[in-house]
């Protein structure tokens, strides 16, 4: 027995206790320029490779980190994703993961019907969960074009392009929703992209459109998980989507890569992006082929928070995402894009000479910037429940030139 594919304790136990030591000097890759000849060893490579890996890492737990779309992620699926990869179960085969298999499925009979959906699959981020979603789409609807807001994330112009489907956007309007009265009249042979939490502004698309379209499919990627929260009411309508997509990697704290694509009709829609093969036990479903058992980790964390400990840290980064828009309403030196809708604030100071000073000033990983409509606008993303709003505030005043 190879002793380097068993549980090496020791080695192990040392890969933990590196993770709580302060690697924050460390600087710069030192690694060696050509592949070694020789190897020294896994302690050692740990231990050289501990401070870059550790110490020249984002910080997305941090109290001013504010700023993207990725959370922190809870320990308990650290240490799933370490089973997961001592186990390298392979999802595409019965044989090669009998057990990965049904808990993606129980997770995600879990989640559907959240979403008004009645299953799914899941997909190593919401660009793949867009692709074969719409994938389906045209199989099941025969659409033939993609509408979707300006606003939409750059994944669903991309899966159209990859379909060989038109693409057409829709203006939005002050908010950074689809403006629903520049839609157009016949979408019988349209594949109608809603967002629920648009990547630059958090805006959420009227869903009483939904339905109207030959297909309807909702861009959840960021937004999905606050239908296990009290502001559900805010995706009101969804149930009407033919699919939906949820990057579980966003606001549902996974590592990444975590999705999820959802459908109305799984088996059609299934059945619509299925292939056989000679080698396969069941037919391959989707885009993907070999795929591992990320739905664990998910299934874990669900499993000891429960939809209540889901719905506590969804809600509390709500709260932080509202004390930093009152913060922006009250400062006047500051201007608000439009009301935020799911935990993503968008601000600028008024004088806009001012901007690249005060970003300057700003901690690394408080804020990132969006441009829209030609003008450039702060995104705070409130995807972070350690976040210190207080500290963040100050942050922000402190960068803030005075008061006149
Ligand atoms: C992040 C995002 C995507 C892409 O999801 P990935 O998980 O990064 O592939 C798609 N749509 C929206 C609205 C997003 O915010």
């Amino acid at each position: 027995m190879d002793k380097e594919f068993s549980v090496d304790s020791e080695g192990l136990h040392q890969a933990v206790e590196l993770m709580s030591r302060d690697f924050s000097s460390a600087h710069g890759l030192d690694l060696p320029v050509e592949l070694p000849q020789l190897g020294i060893g896994s302690t050692a490579a740990l231990n050289s490779l501990a401070p870059n890996i550790l110490g020249g890492a984002a910080r997305l737990g941090e109290a001013t980190s504010f700023a993207h779309m990725d959370p922190p992620t809870p320990w308990i699926t650290w240490a799933v994703t370490l089973w997961n990869a001592s186990l390298n179960q392979n999802l595409l085969h019965p044989a090669t993961a009998p057990v990965a298999r049904q808990m993606e499925q129980r997770v995600v009979a879990w989640l559907a019907p959240f979403f008004g959906m009645n299953g799914g699959h899941m997909t190593p981020g919401s660009t793949v969960a867009n692709l074969t979603a719409l994938w389906s789409a045209r199989e099941c609807a025969g659409i033939t074009e993609v509408i979707a807001s300006e606003g939409a994330h750059l994944s669903i112009a991309k899966a159209a392009h990859i379909l060989g489907l038109n693409f057409r956007s829709v203006p939005v309007d002050a908010n950074g929703s689809m403006d629903a009265a520049q839609l157009p009249i016949n979408l019988s042979k349209s594949a109608l992209v809603l967002t629920a939490g648009a990547t630059s502004t958090g805006a959420v698309d009227p869903f009483v459109l939904a339905g109207r379209a030959a297909w309807t499919h909702v861009d959840a990627a960021w937004a999905g998980p606050l239908l296990l929260s009290k502001y559900a009411h805010l995706l009101a309508g969804i149930e009407s989507a033919d699919s939906v997509a949820v990057s579980t990697h966003k606001w549902l704290f996974q590592p990444k890569e975590s999705a999820l694509v959802l459908f109305k009709d799984t088996e059609k829609a299934h059945a619509a992006v299925s292939f056989g093969g000679a080698y396969l036990a069941t037919p391959n479903i989707g885009v993907l082929g070999s795929h591992g058992a990320t739905a664990t980790a998910l299934l874990a964390m669900l499993l000891s928070w429960g939809r209540q400990g889901v719905a506590q840290r969804i809600e509390h980064c709500m709260d932080l995402s509202h004390c930093l828009r009152d913060f922006v309403v009250a400062d006047k030196r500051l201007e608000l894009y439009g009301e935020p809708q799911t935990g993503i604030v968008v601000w600028r100071p008024k004088d806009e000479s001012l901007f690249d000073q005060v970003l300057q000033q700003l901690p690394v990983g408080s804020t990132s910037t969006t441009s829209i409509a030609g003008r450039k606008w702060f995104r705070s993303v409130a995807a972070n429940p350690s976040a210190d709003i207080d500290r963040l505030i100050a942050t922000i005043q402190v960068a803030l030139p005075e008061r006149t």
